[in-house]
């Protein structure tokens, strides 16, 4: 098992962001706003649920297809497992996975 520490030398497990819950999330930007690692980004669904692509511009709309905006962890990798993201987000939506439990 891999041992994480913070700076002190305590013992830190980190808790990566692995999943984000399509169905619930409602692409309000807190999680993003908080992470440092852009490990998520916003991206446009349309009615049929269908994701549609990651919102570079805010007037975006997908030429009218656009229905909503989701979360999507798109750089898992880049997450250091700070659990930032999960204590803000007001739905409940995110899945977390400690560091030893995840596969290397
Ligand atoms: S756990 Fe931390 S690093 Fe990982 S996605 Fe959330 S805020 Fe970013
Ligand atoms: S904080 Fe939660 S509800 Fe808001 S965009 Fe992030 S995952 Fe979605």
């Amino acid at each position: 098992m891999r041992t994480f520490t913070t700076r002190d030398g305590s013992i830190w497990m980190p808790s990566y962001l692995t999943f984000i819950d399509s169905k619930t999330c409602i692409g309000c930007g807190r999680c993003f706003k908080v992470c440092s690692r852009d490990v998520m980004h916003l991206h446009g669904v349309n009615d049929a649920g269908e994701i549609l692509g990651p919102c570079d511009d805010e007037d975006d709309d997908f030429d009218g297809e656009l229905n909503r905006m989701i979360m999507v962890v798109d750089d898992a990798g880049r997450c250091i497992g700070c659990g930032a993201c999960g204590r803000v987000c007001p739905k409940n939506c995110q899945t977390h996975v400690a560091a030893d439990e995840l596969a290397t």
